[in-house]
């Protein structure tokens, strides 16, 4: 066992992780990994079954005397996300995470560590093996892939688990429950445009710049700008003065980040550039009084460049694009009527691209309520439809509705009162869990997901708080003889 990890507690839960951090387990790449947890099984005489695409659930029975408690499922997933700094060599299908410890956290050295989700796998491993627990019947679920998009958890059949009370044990922050997450669904826009003879005049960059951006669920909330709806506000006022002429309007690169950038090419009238600054001065004066506090940093950076090649959008195409980018639906929709400051539902109007004969527009959209998030992607559709636009809305991932009665939740806040005598707190997040998923495919699913202090994970940065580890494992524990 690595050194650093010989004297923590618990130390099944420990050495199992320090097996996992030896194995290569990128996502897409569990194979080695699923063994590891199948000889883990078979070491113990549990029956185990593995699906099609690799998610495993291994079965332990009861302690004697507890055959009748209601079957406990707990969940993590196998795969971590491989990040490293550049500076560090380390190859993630074949070298094993090295460990080092400070101020009390488990850090890796210049990769992620995969505590994210490998203190998961490590504690139902745990339980697996623990013969001093006292629990009812369980079902230890494994899934692949959760972080490139959930499919691991997508693919799972109604007959591969029959436990109806869940532990995810996915969560980031010991002593709060997560209790609901978003669905999300993408829209594509696609607004067919003609162009003609571009007109004589000055051509002209009109930049959006110095915006935050952001995870398009996480800081939807935060009211940052989205530098393509900013971008559309100052062409339409320049447009009501002085008659321009678009030649390309791009911005945003991720369907999951707020746009931070967007860039138009113009033609104005030469005679009318002095009259042009001014009108886009006064524009953004609003804008950044609008934004005073969020967004110092915004800017709008004109430039005159090289009178180029190509034509420019006719009139008709001009108004079309720039009133469908001014209606479109873009941040909060609506806040969650349970849990106060919970954004419910979303959009995010993501990305711009112009091409020869049409223009595109990503959009994502998230709710924790499936209808709320169909009527978002109707209302977008409607949208582009009045301005004789296509969509293309492929099907989305589900959310999981907060339910603050649940059972589950009750056991686990009475468990962690027992344990530390104070009170866990309650949060949703608004963004995707593979909790949504398994709720939709198992009606009646009773749900809720917790974990180890986690900070910065997905990054060379990620660290595990080891105290907080000892206190997951006890909580953990205490609801397994509660629920007995
Ligand atoms: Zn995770």
């Amino acid at each position: 066992m690595h050194p650093l990890l010989e004297k923590l507690a618990p130390q099944l839960l420990w050495k199992h992780f320090d097996e996992i951090r030896k194995i290569p387990h990128g996502s897409k790449n569990e194979t080695a990994i699923a063994q590891y947890v199948i000889s883990v099984a078979k070491r113990n005489n549990a029956n185990y079954s593995q699906d099609a695409v690799g998610n495993i659930v291994i079965r332990k029975s009861a302690t004697p005397g507890h055959e009748k408690a209601p079957m406990m499922i707990l969940q993590s997933h196998l795969d971590m996300v491989c990040e490293k700094n550049s500076d560090v060599e380390f190859d993630f299908t074949k070298d094993a995470i090295q460990l080092a410890v400070k101020d009390g956290w488990l850090t890796a050295v210049g990769t992620t560590l995969g505590a994210d989700n490998g203190i998961g796998v490590a504690a139902s491993l745990a339980v697996l093996e623990d013969k001093t627990l006292v629990h009812g019947p369980l079902e230890l679920l494994f899934t692949i892939d959760e972080e490139t998009g959930l499919t691991g958890a997508g693919f799972i059949k109604p007959d591969f688990l029959k436990g109806r009370k869940y532990l995810n044990l996915d969560s980031e922050e010991e002593g709060v429950f997560t209790i609901g997450c978003s669905g999300g669904a993408d829209t594509t826009i696609t607004l067919p445009i003609s162009r003609e003879k571009a007109p004589a005049g000055t051509r002209l960059q009109i930049k959006i710049a110095g915006l935050k951006g952001g995870h398009s669920g996480i800081d939807i909330n935060a009211g940052r700008g989205n530098a393509i709806k900013l971008l559309n506000r100052v062409l339409w006022d320049l447009d009501m003065e002085i008659p321009i002429a678009i030649a390309s309007l791009q911005g945003g690169n991720k369907r999951n980040a707020i746009p931070r950038e967007a860039v138009a090419e113009i033609i104005v009238p030469s005679a009318k550039v002095e009259a042009a600054r001014l009108v886009l001065d006064k524009a953004m004066e609003e804008l950044k009084f609008e934004f005073r506090t969020i967004e110092k940093d915004l800017r709008l950076e004109v430039k005159t460049i090289e009178a180029a090649k190509g034509a420019t959008l006719t009139n008709s195409s001009k108004k079309q694009i720039l009133n469908l980018l001014y209606a479109l639906p873009h941040g909060v929709l609506h806040l969650s009527q349970e849990i106060p400051g919970l954004v419910e539902t979303s959009t995010n109007l993501a990305i711009l691209d112009t091409k020869e004969k049409e223009i595109t527009i990503g959009q994502s959209s998230r709710s924790s309520v499936g209808s709320a998030l169909a009527a978002t992607r109707k209302k977008i559709k409607a949208t582009a439809e009045l301005a004789n636009a296509t969509v293309n809305q492929p099907d989305g991932y589900p959310g999981w509705t907060p339910n603050i009665d649940s059972e589950i939740l009750k056991i686990s806040k009475e468990a962690y009162q027992a344990c530390f005598n104070k009170e866990a707190q309650v949060a949703a997040i608004h963004a995707g869990l593979e909790c949504g998923i398994i709720g939709e495919k198992f009606p009646g699913m009773d749900m809720v997901s917790f974990g180890p202090d986690l900070k910065n994970p997905h990054s060379p940065d990620e660290k595990v708080n080891i105290a907080s580890v000892e206190r997951f494992w006890k909580h953990i524990v205490k609801i397994l003889e509660m629920t007995a």
